[in-house]
């Protein structure tokens, strides 16, 4: 089987060989380019081996001391960090107490049992001092190793190297170093496997190994993945002569054998393993090569530590490697020490540094790069240019057959959610083209008021910072309205110019369907013309339940009592998985369909939602969008789309550390331009949230694919109680404002987007 793969890749030209390996790395990859940015603490340089291409081992007598101390590592970590670095990788000889007394002596000296325990208290101090995650090389461990550093270290790394014995015999690279037996090494990758660590591994080729040899280790590596699915990223490092090494005179890898096994390790590990290449070992031209031949990351580049294993060889800055990275039509993506999928499955990460990890990433598992946050007010990081350059062809091409009125796969709109740099603006603009062809420029908002008629809720939503569980919650005050408090924000709402109340609230014990039905009598009673828009699909169902009626049924009561129309909150993300995570007492999927089905079956219009940026992936994006669209295509009852960004500060998943800061502000741009595109034209309004965005957000989005402002709210709690500081109202003067500022004309509108003049404010229904 290995000789029959070994022949198959042997017999091929470099050039199909290259073609194949490149189109399998852009159907995992895309264009992205991944790298990490890191400082290289070299803990210690001693080791009991004693490899012979190697000059980063030494002996006693060349150090001033056996290891770094304390206050060494931290300075390293602290100018890293201070230099935008996110990783601490800890590089160090293998076992050294097992060879030299000056390194038992030390250990000994500092309380230490071992080198692998002094490496555990230099990590947590890292964790402890800075916001650095530490990444960790310490060589040969087994089971009970790798258990007490996991929870210093969000990943480990050891490279097989090789599945020759040979190169262990005498004369070979890796006589006399016993840590670099393959069966040694191969124990030690699946010890990893065992303790769920996300592990780094390799090849170092060109020392003397076969092209079959490197086969053989490659499918070794391949399978302890299937059986653990721990390799988070495979090194394909060449050999590279050092002075003062034995193998001083041996020839350095050619590119051409480089460019093979990189080629060789992407057929065999397949499309989605990630595989590196150091970037510093060759000349600056042979990349764009390396990244045809199948790489997809570069590892760790520090702008602050030389690399200790390669001293002669400089990283390129992080600009150069920007350019050739771009130069290659590819684009360069910063990373964790851990690899995205790895971050976003937090299985794979100790509980105690989930929340650091989670709270540090995007919906893709990597580094968010900005420091906007969702719901702080702050500016906007950056602005889309209305003449963008080009796009990738793949993005555009998804845009044309937009144009072209075709509806999108999952897929295809999971790829526009990865868009980056011109292809971000691409998107945005072409959705700013469609607004205007469907819609035109008016910004439309509604002049409503938000009745949150109580804040004690049975359901334990996790990302609800507004329910509070019972009277005597600690979370901060509970309450109830009563029904005359109710009917008197109504009216206060009319004499306020207002068209719409908006009433929705927690699932308070004591509440039944005829408590919604008096709801809604006590706002008829007086403001009898207002258009009432209220209850979400879980209090409908609730509703329905304790009556014991069919939602069909309870819908035609309800309307019948005077209910206008629906909000589609109890949305959040339309796929069982993440529901599970965040809410899973609330309405499932289904029933959530089935609650705006029947609602649009009874003539009741609805909103449609989706509340993102938490434990949520692109492709959930891309299914919500698509059960969103197909309903409406069977019923047409949607009046307006709004995508709601996740603010986390008060959130009870967030601070359990269960859920990332909200979506980026690059997700959240593609939220609501993607949202134009994936809709259209079955739902022609598609709403900011000034709430979630600020005013300054929320004239960002209107000019990636948004029409509508929503409404002025003049009691917003929802959002502030999540830790959400834009205020709670937003007056029609702002709103007009705000549509002034990128010139255009600002409309108010009913809630189901009928123009209201402004005599006729209050007479909507
Ligand atoms: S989101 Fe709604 S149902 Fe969930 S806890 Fe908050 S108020 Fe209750």
């Amino acid at each position: 089987m290995t000789t029959d793969i070994f022949r198959q890749l042997d017999s091929m030209n470099l050039d199909d060989l290259l073609e194949r390996s490149s189109a399998l790395t852009l159907l995992g990859h895309g264009r992205t380019v991944t790298y990490s940015r890191k400082v290289f603490i070299p803990l210690t340089r001693l080791c009991r081996d004693v490899c012979s291409y190697c000059t980063f081992a030494t002996q006693p007598s060349r150090v001033e001391k056996p290891f770094l101390s304390r206050e060494e590592v931290l300075a390293i970590a602290r100018a890293g960090e201070a230099a935008g670095c996110r990783e601490a990788l800890f590089t160090l000889g293998d076992n050294p107490e097992a060879r030299y007394a000056v390194a038992r002596d030390a250990l000994n000296e500092s309380g230490h049992s071992s080198t692998l325990d002094y490496v555990r208290d230099m990590a947590q101090a890292v964790l402890d001092e800075t916001g650095l995650l530490p990444h960790l090389n310490p060589g040969i461990m087994g089971d009970q190793d790798y258990v007490a550093l996991r929870p210093v270290s969000v990943s480990m790394g050891i490279m097989l190297e090789t599945s020759s014995e040979r190169l262990s015999e005498r004369g070979g690279p890796h006589f006399g170093s016993p840590d670099k037996l393959p069966g040694v090494r191969i124990a030690a990758i699946e010890a990893a496997g065992r303790a769920k660590v996300p592990l780094t591994t390799g090849l170092l080729i060109g020392i003397g190994e076969t092209r079959e040899e490197r086969v053989v280790a490659l499918i070794a590596i391949r399978d302890l993945h299937a059986r653990y699915g721990h390799i988070q990223e495979v090194i394909i490092q060449n050999f590279r002569a050092k002075d003062d090494t034995r193998m001083a005179a041996h020839d350095d890898l050619p590119l051409e054998e480089h460019l093979w096994t990189i080629a060789a390790a992407r057929l065999i590990l397949g499309a989605d393993m990630s595989v590196q290449a150091p970037p510093n070992l060759h000349d600056p031209s042979a990349l764009g090569d390396l990244l045809r031949a199948g790489v997809n990351d570069w590892g760790g580049v520090s702008p602050v530590t030389p690399d200790h294993v390669n001293p002669e060889a400089a990283w390129p800055s992080l600009d150069k490697l920007e350019r050739l990275t771009v130069a290659a039509d590819r684009v360069l993506l910063q990373r964790l020490a851990v690899g995205p999928r790895y971050a976003m499955d937090v299985d794979w990460i100790d509980p105690s540094l989930r929340p650091r990890v989670l709270r540090a990433i995007d919906g893709r598992g990597l580094p968010k790069t900005d420091d906007w946050v969702v719901g702080e007010g702050k500016p906007v990081p950056w602005t889309i240019s209305p003449d963008a350059g080009k796009a990738s062809p793949e993005v555009l091409a998804l845009l044309d057959r937009v144009a072209d009125g075709d509806l999108l796969s999952e897929a295809d709109i999971t790829r526009l959610f990865q868009a980056e740099g011109q292809d971000i603006a691409a998107i945005a603009n072409a959705a700013d083209s469609l607004r205007q062809e469907t819609v035109g420029d008016a910004v439309t908002y509604v002049i409503n008021r938000n009745i949150n008629y109580t804040n004690i809720c049975l359901y334990k939503c996790g990302f609800c910072g507004f329910s509070k569980g019972s009277i005597k919650s600690e979370r901060g005050p509970a309450y109830k309205l009563d029904f005359d408090e109710i009917g008197l924000r109504s009216r206060e709402a009319v004499e306020r110019g207002a068209t719409e109340v908006c009433l929705q609230g927690g699932i308070h014990p004591s509440y039944d369907g005829n408590t919604y039905l008096d709801v809604l009598k006590a706002v008829r009673a007086t403001a009898p013309s207002i258009h009432i828009h209220a209850f979400s699909p879980l209090e409908v169902t609730h509703g329905a339940r304790t009556l014991g009626l069919s939602l069909m049924d309870f819908l035609a009561r309800l309307k019948e009592a005077g209910l206008s129309t629906l909000p589609g909150t109890a949305a959040e993300i339309l796929a069982a998985d993440v529901r599970k995570a965040i809410c899973p007492d609330k309405v499932s999927v289904e029933e959530w369909m089935d609650v705006m089905r029947a609602a649009h079956a009874n003539g009741l219009k609805t909103t449609a939602t989706i509340m993102f940026g938490h434990v949520d992936e692109y492709r959930h994006w891309a299914q919500h969008l698509l059960h969103v669209r197909a309903l409406q295509v069977e019923t047409g009852g949607f009046t307006e789309f709004v995508p709601l960004p996740f603010v986390h500060m008060e959130t009870p998943i967030w601070r359990k550390g269960r859920a990332r800061s909200g979506p980026s502000y690059r997700e959240t741009l593609l939220m609501h331009a993607i949202a134009r595109l994936v809709l259209h034209p079955v739902i022609p309004n598609i709403q900011v949230s000034w709430v979630k965005m600020g005013p300054e957000g929320a004239r960002a989005m209107l000019q990636a694919g948004v029409n509508d402002l929503g409404g002025v709210l003049m009691d917003e709690s929802i959002t502030r109680a999540a830790g959400g500081k834009n205020g709670q109202a937003f007056d029609a003067a702002q709103m007009i404002d705000l549509a002034a500022q990128i010139g255009r004309p600002a409309r108010q509108r009913s809630t189901c987007y009928d123009i209201v003049q402004p005599s006729l404010a209050g007479e909507y229904a």
